[in-house]
C-alpha cells in the first residue's frame, strides 16, 4: 500500500509556483494578486481564509483580505464584488462560503466576473469545464486529478466510483475524470443510491466525498483499489490542543491494507485544495499580462 502524500506534493507545487513568481518579478511584470472576501466570524472560514492568505505570502503573491461583519446586506457585498471586478490590480478573488443566511450564495457567485473567478464556481467556468474548454476549475477536483497524475495512477478505462454529487466536489470531479485524456468510466453515487456497497466493490478508484465520518469500511473496498478520501469532518478530540480533529469518510486503519494507494486525512486531499486556488490565480495573472 502506498500512502498518497498530499502535503509533500502540495509543497512541491508551491515551490514550482514560487519559482514562476520569481521569474515574473525578474521580468518586471506585475505579481499575481489574490483577494478574498470573508463575511462574519465563523472559526472554520476564518482559518481557511487565513491559510489562503498565508499561502499567497509564502509564494510571493500579493494578497488582500476584506473582512466584513455578518450583518452586511447583499447589496453591500455585491458592491464590493463590483469594485474587485473593476480593480485592474486584482487578478482573481474568492468569496469564502458559506455566507450568512440572508445572502443568496448563487447571486453572489453569479456577480463575480468569470475571468477573476479563481474558485471556479461561476456558471461560465463550470460550463466551460463541462465542454472541456480552458476554465478555472474548482480547487478540490483539480487537486485530486493532480494527485492521481503525480502518482502516475492509471485512470484510462478504470471504473471510478464517486460517493457524493456536490457542486464543489463530486459533480465536477466526475466530469473531469471522464474527460478525454483521463478516460475513466465514472459512477456518481449519492444519498438515494440503493446498491452502494456493490458499487463500491466494483471500483478501481473509489472517491469518498460525503462528509460522513468513517462511512467506507473494509468490506466495501476491492483488493488493490485506489481510495481517495475527501471527507473532512471536525469531531471532538482529547488528543489535540484545539479540542477537535479532522476525520475522513474512510475507516483508514481497516481500509488501507486492502488498497494499492490511499490518501490520509489530514494530509491527503486537503493541502491540494489550497494549491488549486494558487494555480488558478497564477493562470488568471498570466492571462492578463
Ligand atoms: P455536501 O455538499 O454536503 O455533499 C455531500 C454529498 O454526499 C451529497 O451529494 C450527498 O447526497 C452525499 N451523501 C451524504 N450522505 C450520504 C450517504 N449516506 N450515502 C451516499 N451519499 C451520501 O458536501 P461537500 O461540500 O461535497 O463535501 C463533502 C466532504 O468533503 C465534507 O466532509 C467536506 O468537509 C469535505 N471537503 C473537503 C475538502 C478538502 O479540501 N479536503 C474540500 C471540500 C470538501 P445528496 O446529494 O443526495 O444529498
Amino acid at each position: 500500500m502506498i500512502l498518497i502524500d498530499g502535503k509533500a506534493i502540495a509543497e512541491q507545487i508551491k515551490q514550482e509556483i514560487a519559482e514562476e513568481v520569481r521569474q515574473i518579478k525578474l521580468k518586471g511584470y506585475k505579481i499575481p494578486h489574490l483577494a478574498a472576501i470573508l463575511v462574519g466570524n465563523d472559526g472554520g472560514s476564518l482559518s481557511y481564509v487565513t491559510h489562503k492568505v498565508k499561502d499567497c505570502e509564502e509564494i510571493g503573491f500579493k494578497s488582500t483580505l476584506l473582512h466584513f461583519e455578518d450583518n452586511i446586506s447583499q447589496n453591500f457585498l455585491l458592491n464590493e464584488i463590483d469594485k474587485l471586478n473593476n480593480n485592474p490590480d486584482v487578478d482573481g478573488f474568492i468569496v469564502q462560503l458559506p455566507l450568512p443566511k440572508h445572502i443568496d450564495e448563487q447571486t453572489i457567485i453569479n456577480a463575480i466576473q468569470p475571468s477573476k473567478d479563481v474558485d471556479g464556481f461561476h456558471p461560465v467556468n463550470v460550463g466551460k469545464m463541462v465542454l472541456g474548454l480552458p476554465a478555472f476549475i474548482s480547487a478540490t477536483p483539480l487537486g485530486i486529478v493532480e494527485l492521481l497524475k503525480r502518482y502516475r495512477i492509471p485512470t484510462q478505462g478504470k471504473h471510478i466510483v464517486i460517493l457524493g454529487r456536490s457542486n464543489i466536489v463530486g459533480r465536477p470531479l466526475s466530469i473531469l475524470l471522464s474527460q478525454k485524456g483521463i478516460d475513466g468510466t465514472v459512477t456518481v453515487a449519492h444519498s438515494k443510491t440503493t446498491n452502494l456497497k456493490e458499487l463500491c466493490l466494483q471500483a478501481d478508484i473509489l472517491v469518498a466525498a460525503m462528509g460522513q465520518p468513517g462511512f467506507v469500511t473494509a468490506d466495501m473496498v476491492k483488493h488493490g483499489s485506489v481510495v481517495i478520501d475527501v471527507g473532512t469532518t471536525r469531531v471532538p478530540s482529547t488528543e489535540t490542543k484545539s479540542g477537535w480533529k479532522l476525520v475522513g469518510d474512510v475507516q483508514f486503519d481497516e481500509v488501507a491494507p486492502k488498497c494499492s494507494y490511499i490518501t490520509p486525512v489530514p494530509g491527503g486531499v486537503g493541502p491540494m485544495t489550497r494549491i488549486g486556488l494558487l494555480k488558478n490565480t497564477l493562470q488568471a495573472a498570466k492571462s492578463r499580462s
